[in-house]
């Protein structure tokens, strides 16, 4: 199966709710966003609002600097269009390839039967919300640099939402959302450590209300270039039917949106992650 060659971040963390959504929504099965005018309460609207209200924060000068570096950084490469997205985040954005190994025809039944494979390239489009800037002592690596304190690049993304749940972020939005920073971190590794700045390890993932208060800041660690591109190769396999995808929660199903549930019975028969919580007995 032929994958798109370039996915923005959100999308792929989409994968985290169910693997199934995630890869007809890349295919374009179902566009990410409705067509026209959006209703101006609907959550969509009212978290732009929240992201562009974020966005006019006072900054200090550490993070002034930073900002104008990174914008200098993606207009002198052209990564300037917002494409199809209809959030904020940065107007800019950062992209990081990676090759795959796509399977070509698969022939079944055939025991021993290798699968035809062929290289292929996917670009992954960063748009973070936000950075921040903290100083810290320095560390032997960092000591050519000469100064005993030097500033370090925090990715933030923002979320918003009506209310908290027991008093948290809910788990199954929250890991999409720590998985989108981690993303967002394996693209910018490379290109922050290009611009002579150093990511930090700390990642904040920041939950506010509609109506502008931060209700919970959670901190999220970068696990490392290594594990990300793993999870990332082990996505791509997914999508492209080397690997069998998740089965995911069932109150997911419910809510699912019905262009992805194809068929006569879609509650049943539609979506084959779906059908095969039957066919395999995992659920009774
Ligand atoms: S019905 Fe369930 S498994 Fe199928 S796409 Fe929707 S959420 Fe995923």
């Amino acid at each position: 199966m032929k994958l798109p060659p370039r996915v923005r971040v959100h999308k792929f963390a989409r994968y985290y709710y169910c693997a199934e959504e995630s890869r007809l929504r890349i295919m374009g099965v179902q566009p990410f966003y409705k067509e026209g005018p959006l209703d101006t309460r609907s959550p969509i609207v009212k978290g732009n609002a929240m992201d562009s209200w974020l966005k006019e924060r006072p900054r200090d000068p550490s993070e002034l600097i930073l900002m104008s570096k990174l914008n200098k950084f993606a207009q002198e490469r052209g990564w300037v269009q917002p494409d199809e997205f209809r959030g904020t985040g940065t107007d800019f954005y950062f992209p990081r390839s990676i090759e795959y190994k796509a399977p070509g025809s698969r022939v079944y039944d055939l025991p021993g039967t290798e699968i035809d494979s062929y290289t292929a390239t996917m670009e992954i489009a960063a748009h973070p919300d936000d950075f921040t800037v903290v100083w810290r002592e320095t560390t032997v690596e960092d000591a050519e640099l000469d100064m005993k304190r030097v500033p370090f690049t925090q990715i933030v993304e923002y979320k918003s939402t009506e209310e908290l749940m027991d008093g948290e972020y809910p788990w199954f939005k929250r890991s999409q959302a720590e998985f989108q920073l981690k993303l967002y971190g394996w693209v910018m590794h490379p290109l922050l450590k290009e611009m002579g700045e150093i990511m930090d390890k700390q990642m904040w993932l920041r939950v506010y209300s509609f109506n502008g208060l931060l209700l919970k800041s959670y901190s999220v660690m970068y696990p490392g270039d290594e594990q990300i591109e793993k999870e990332i190769r082990y996505i791509i396999d997914v999508w492209s039917g080397k690997e069998d995808p998740i089965i995911p929660n069932e109150f997911k199903c419910k809510v699912c949106n019905h262009s992805f549930k194809l068929g006569e019975n879609p509650q049943k028969e539609g979506c084959r992650i779906w059908a095969s919580n039957y066919t395999f007995g995992i659920r009774k």
